[in-house]
């Protein structure tokens, strides 16, 4: 039985003032069982929230992390510091990251690792561009996106990770896939992990992204093999985060 999780990715969006009534919004009204719930602001306020997440069920992550440990690197936020701040998962590979910052298959297995071997937990972002699907390629995306994770950091290294099916077409777009869309891209994903290990496939929580708002959750989560959802507008609304998050617990 996986409990399901909702994450809000709240990307650079914000300052203190909207990020303190958000939370507070939010505190008071998540479920607090049958899902886990998670937001992911930016790395300048995941202090802040940490602070506003306490006595509540919300738990903290962030939305990306630099592959290497510390040292010159400008701009760049270590596994360490996310860690001393409080955050228990990190999304990697999120389509934005690959396609406007150049993140590659390889970079994003090396955060992978590096994330795993600090203690934290991966949410694991894969998806294809609309003209990918529209060449019935998909499946050979998704997949190769998953292999260089798994080939990279080995199977064992899924065991607390989390992946998001989030097709590049319904990310911020407000289309979103069908339930049946998703369920088969979901179950082909579980069936990829368990050509390497089956009792990760079945573990593995496998979200969906892409336009998710308090409308459509229930429908895409009431699938087999969607077990939560990566929220990125609509976790920016306390009302439609704390509704998606009660569709994901029903
Ligand atoms: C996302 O950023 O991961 C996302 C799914 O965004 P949205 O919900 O806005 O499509």
């Amino acid at each position: 039985m996986r409990t399901a999780l909702v994450a809000g990715n709240w990307k650079m969006n914000g300052d203190s003032g909207f990020i303190s009534e958000l939370m507070t919004g939010l505190k008071t009204d998540v479920p607090a069982s049958g899902v886990e719930v998670l937001v992911c602001p930016p790395s300048v306020y995941l202090s802040q929230v940490k602070v506003q997440t306490e006595g509540s069920v919300i738990a903290l992550g962030a939305q990306n992390v630099s592959e290497q440990k510390n040292g010159a690197f400008t701009g760049e936020i270590s596994l360490s510091m996310l860690q001393d701040l409080g955050c228990e998962y990190v999304i990697l590979g999120h389509s934005e990251r690959r396609s406007i910052y150049a993140e590659t298959d390889e970079l994003v297995a090396q955060k992978f690792i590096a994330t795993v071997e600090t203690g934290l937990k991966p949410i694991l972002c894969v998806g294809e561009t609309l003209a990918e699907r529209e060449a019935d390629q998909t499946l050979e995306v998704v997949g190769r996106q998953i292999r260089a994770v798994v080939e990279a950091a080995g199977i064992e290294a899924f065991a607390d990770a989390v992946i998001a099916y989030e097709p590049v077409w319904a990310i911020g777009t407000g289309k979103t896939a069908t339930p049946e869309q998703a369920q088969e891209v979901h179950a082909a994903i579980r069936e990829m992990i368990a050509q390497s290990d089956a009792g990760t496939a079945a573990k593995i929580r496998i979200l969906y992204g892409g336009s998710v708002n308090a409308g459509n959750a229930a429908e895409l989560f009431a699938n087999e093999d969607v077990d939560g959802g990566l929220v990125g507008g609509a976790s920016l609304k306390a009302n439609d985060f704390v509704a998606i998050c009660q569709a994901a617990g029903a």
